[in-house]
């Protein structure tokens, strides 16, 4: 069997059409701008590059776009008193903290500042209560992209059996609230899962979230079965240069699964397309206008 690839970057850039449409109809009919603020705290280059890459697709579908770039010594009260101000500013209806934040901010305390109606990461607790308890919140975007591949390729999730491995607070868990919602019998596996590879063998549908390279491979996977690959790394490719792969070792899981996201050009396109989706949708909220549909869950 050779795997169906769903293409993610495809999809991604489905989702940013109707983000734009949709965001022309606010600004024809409305008056309305959605704006999304992402705060950057230090010069962690790989966090530079996913603002950049922020900024220019906030743009792209029509958004307004706020940076705040702030040096890595800022101390936890003025930014804190930034996102007070966000909070407050109508022009801003998403507030995206860059993580990771240097060691000595509390990510915790920052992510709950954050005006649960602005979360667009759908980090405050409001929110992963909400998620938690099947109402209406604003849901994670990695997970929710990997969702959105998903329902796109097999139409009701009801009844499959899901194992999700990696129990983070931003993927793995809610994904497996999402799957939930979904009506999948969910298992979440992770480092001290006993017989991982039994366990995903068990799987109609595998997320892997874990951050070790090619770590899932073909003899782990039951025939037919859909893998999702959420994992983003970067290996030694030699000759001094290096080469993204996921969690999922694509050779030998693609000659076994019936469908499989690539990395790169599966999951990782559709973080930032559900972020735009994200934004939309809580400005939509905000103004008490009706929501794009199949943008969020
Ligand atoms: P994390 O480090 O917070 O969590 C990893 C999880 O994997 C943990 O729950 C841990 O229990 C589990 N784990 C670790 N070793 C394991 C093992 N040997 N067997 C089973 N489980 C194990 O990571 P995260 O933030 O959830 O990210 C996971 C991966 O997804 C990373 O590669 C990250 O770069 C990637 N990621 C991609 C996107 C995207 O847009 N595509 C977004 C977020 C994260």
């Amino acid at each position: 069997m050779s795997a169906t690839v769903i293409d993610g970057k495809a999809f991604a850039a489905d989702v940013r059409a109707r983000v734009a449409a949709h965001v022309a109809v606010l600004h024809d009919s409305h008056g309305i701008t959605p704006g999304l603020a992402v705060v950057l705290v230090g010069e962690d280059p790989a966090s530079q590059v996913y603002v950049r890459a922020k900024g220019k697709q906030t743009s792209e579908v029509g958004m307004a776009s706020f940076e705040h770039k702030l040096a890595v010594d800022t101390d936890e009260a003025t930014l804190l008193d930034l996102i007070d101000r966000l909070n407050a500013d109508p022009k801003v209806h998403g507030i995206l903290v860059q993580l990771p934040l240097p060691a000595h901010l509390n990510s915790d305390l920052v992510i709950n500042r954050i005006d649960p109606a602005k979360d667009v990461d759908g980090f405050h607790i409001s929110n992963v209560g909400l998620l938690g308890t099947g109402q209406k919140a604003m849901v994670p975007c990695t997970p929710l992209g990997c969702l959105m591949l998903l329902r796109a390729h097999h139409g009701s999730l009801s009844g499959m059996n899901a194992v999700v491995i990696g129990r983070s607070n931003i993927v793995g868990k809610p994904m497996a609230n999402l799957l939930l919602g979904d009506s999948c019998t969910v298992t979440i596996a992770h480092s001290r899962t006993r017989d991982l590879p039994g366990v995903v063998r068990q799987a109609d549908i595998v997320i892997a979230a874990v951050g070790r390279p090619e770590m899932v491979t073909g003899d782990w996977i039951k025939p037919g079965a859909t893998v999702i690959d959420v994992g983003i790394n970067r290996i030694d490719a030699g000759e001094g240069k290096t080469r993204l792969v996921g969690d999922v070792d694509y050779a030998s899981v693609a000659a076994v699964a019936g469908a499989i996201t690539p990395v790169p050009g599966g999951v990782g396109p559709m973080t930032i397309a559900c972020l735009l989706a994200n934004t939309l949708t809580a400005c939509c909220r905000t103004n008490g206008l009706s929501e794009p549909e199949g943008l969020t869950v």
